[in-house]
Formats: structure tokens, sequence, C-alpha cells
């Protein structure tokens, strides 16, 4: 343990619970008694299928998805699922919608393309990705076989609020990266859900892919192996080398998770935390917020320093004082904070505080 407390913004890779560092710390290297540790062991293993099968069952109740749900675990990162998804439920002659409203979205677009014509249906680029595009107005495709969105845009720090509805019997397909079990929200009409690990899950390198039943009946049967959803559903996650040490890390974490009053309660903290930034931003003029108001992030809170030159010495000084890794995106520059669950409300309250001196000094 450092001897001053460190506050983490980090974006992802972020900040995990402390709790379950230090509990997989204590248990690395013997875990339950084995005699050797979780890293060592195999995934086909009496305790790694438990350790499994219990990381699914939690992550479904949180997201009040218990029964009619598969969950699977993927290693290689989010972006693989841009590719995942759409080999999966396009193929040929079929098409989807996609809702452009970041870098993220961008790179899934040019994934789904190199399985299929995907079309844009709505983009927020014209404005540097600021807002996220009225829903009322976009002409969805009768044809499309799913509408893609990002919950939440990790790097320009906007938010879904309210999804889309399906139309023609399809389906929403959600990256949730940056935001899965970090709010209340109705999951129904996503058909298939991801999320990379590193922000609100665990370490990097895993993705948790959730899906429908139905739709995990109509993915394609021509396909096999390490990309097939259904070969993986029928291996149980098991086709190849599970990443075990990130499975066994999330499970913890929904423990954590479980112990901080599960999704209800850990959704009330992200709020009010935001609400403090966004509060201090408003307040001072030195702040000037780069999301549009009504799509503001909770999870990833971004703002600019009015007087551009400063913004070295912001995230220089925030530094000194122990609030680490403040510096935005580097296609966006100025500061993002990231509030993820694992930000205690202690962090934010410091970070509120040194802002307003910082506005105060300069
Ligand atoms: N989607 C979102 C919303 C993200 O924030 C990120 C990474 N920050 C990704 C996808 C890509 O994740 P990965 O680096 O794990 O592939």
């Amino acid at each position: 343990m450092s001897k001053r407390e460190i506050y983490n913004f980090s974006p992802g890779p972020a900040a995990l619970p402390k709790e379950v560092v230090l509990k997989v710390k204590q248990e690395l290297a013997d875990y339950a008694g084995l005699g050797y540790s979780i890293l060592e062991m195999s995934h086909r293993s009496k305790t790694f299928v438990k350790i499994i099968e219990d990381c699914k069952r939690k992550l479904l109740n949180f997201l009040n998805l218990a029964s009619g749900y598969h969950v699977l675990f993927f290693q290689g990162g989010a972006t693989t699922e841009f590719f995942r998804v759409a080999y999966n439920l396009l193929g040929a002659g079929k098409t989807a919608d996609y809702l452009e409203t970041g870098v993220w979205v961008k790179k899934a677009i040019q994934e789904a393309n190199n399985v299929s014509q995907v079309k844009v249906v709505a983009s927020s680029k014209d404005e540097g990705f600021s807002y996220i595009p009225p829903l009322d107005g976009v002409e969805f495709s009768p044809e499309a076989e799913y509408i893609y969105l990002c919950s939440n845009n990790t790097v320009v720090g906007t938010q879904y609020k309210t999804f889309p509805k399906p139309h023609h019997g399809n389906y929403l397909v959600g990256d949730f990266t940056s935001d899965i079990l970090s709010r209340e929200c109705d999951l129904k009409d996503f058909g298939v859900i991801f999320a990379g690990a590193q922000k609100n899950l665990g370490p990097a390198g895993l993705v948790v892919v959730i899906l429908r039943d139905d739709v995990l009946k109509k993915c394609r049967t021509d396909i096999s192996g390490i990309n097939s959803y259904l070969t993986m559903q029928e291996q149980n996650s098991l086709y190849n080398t599970a990443p075990v040490f990130q499975i066994y890390f999330m499970n913890l974490v929904l423990d954590w998770l479980e112990e901080q009053g599960g999704v209800k309660n850990i959704s009330k903290t992200n709020a009010q935390k935001a609400s403090m930034l966004y509060d201090v931003i408003d307040e001072h003029d030195l702040f000037v917020p780069t999301a549009s108001r009504e799509h503001r992030s909770l999870m990833n809170v971004t703002f600019k320093i009015a007087r551009e030159d400063l913004t070295d010495l912001f995230v220089r000084e925030a530094e000194e004082v122990g609030l680490v890794n403040l510096k935005g995106h580097r296609l966006v520059g100025g500061i993002r904070v990231s509030n993820y669950n694992a930000m205690p409300l202690s962090g934010i309250e410091k970070l509120c505080d040194f802002m307003k001196k910082f506005s105060q000094k300069n």
C-alpha cells in the first residue's frame, strides 16, 4: 500500500475494487487450499467450472435477465466482438442499422462491413460525437436484423438515457463496455449485450457476451469454431483455454458488488458522484463541459479547461495530491474523469475540492 491515498481515474484498464485486489493477492499462491494458484488450474477442472457457473448466474441476476439468456466469455477484448456479432448474425444478404456515436461504433461499423453491408442510420459525427442523435427522427430499415448502439461513449462522455425500440421483429445489440452494471435499466429489448471487462467487471482481455435465447437460435449454423456463438454456447465457453484469471477475478468483483447493495445501490452512488462533478463544472467558468447536457455520461465526465494552456497544469497538480490519470482521450483532449463502480465517493469529493481550489487560483 502506498502511504498516500491514490485515486485512479483511468478510463480503462480502470481502478478495481481495492478489497478484491487484496483478496486476490491473499489467495493467489494457494487457491482454496489446493496448493497451487488459479493461474495454474485447468479451465476444465471442477473448481474452475464452478467459478464460471457462479459468475454467469450472478451476472444475469444483476442484469435482471435470469432466465432465457446465455453468457459467453471470450478472450481478445470488446473490439473482437465488433466483428463477431456481425459474423454470427449477418452473413449473406443480411444487414443491420448502426447508430454512430463515437470511435467505438465507428470501429464496429468497419468490422461489420467486413462481413456484410451495414447502414449508419444516425450519427453525431457533425459535432465531434458530443451528443446522442435524437431517436424520433431516425429512419430505421425494415430489413435490419438488429440495431446496434454503444450505451456509453467512453471517449467523449455521452450516454444513452433511453434506448430505441426494436421494430419488425428485430432487436438491439449493445456495447456496454463502459457502463455495464453501473445503472438500472431494462435490457429486455437487447438480443446481444457485450462488455469488455476492464472498467466495471475486472481485468482487461476478457469480453462477456449475453445472448437472448431467441437470438442465439438465429445465429449462423454454417460457421463453427472459436468465433461461433453456437459453438461457444455448446462448449460452455470452454472451446479453448478460457482466461481463467479474468473470469475468477470478475466473479470476485460480482461478490463485491453484492456487498455494495447490488446495481440498485451502486447506481445511486454513481449518480451522486457524477452530479457532484457536473455541479462543480457548471458552477465554474474555468471548466467547459464537452458533452451535451442531456446525454452526459455518469461514467466518463469530460470537460475542457477554458484556458487550454492550463490543462497540463491541472493534470500535474491533481497528480501531486494523489488524483491520477485525468488526462482526456488523445482524440478530444481536455480532462476525463472516469467514475466507474469502484471509484469511491471520497475520490470524487477530493477531486471536486481540488477543482474548486484550482478554479479559484486561476
Ligand atoms: N467499446 C467501448 C465502449 C470502449 O470503451 C472500449 C475500450 N475503451 C472498447 C469497446 C474496446 O475495448 P477493448 O480495448 O477491450 O477491445
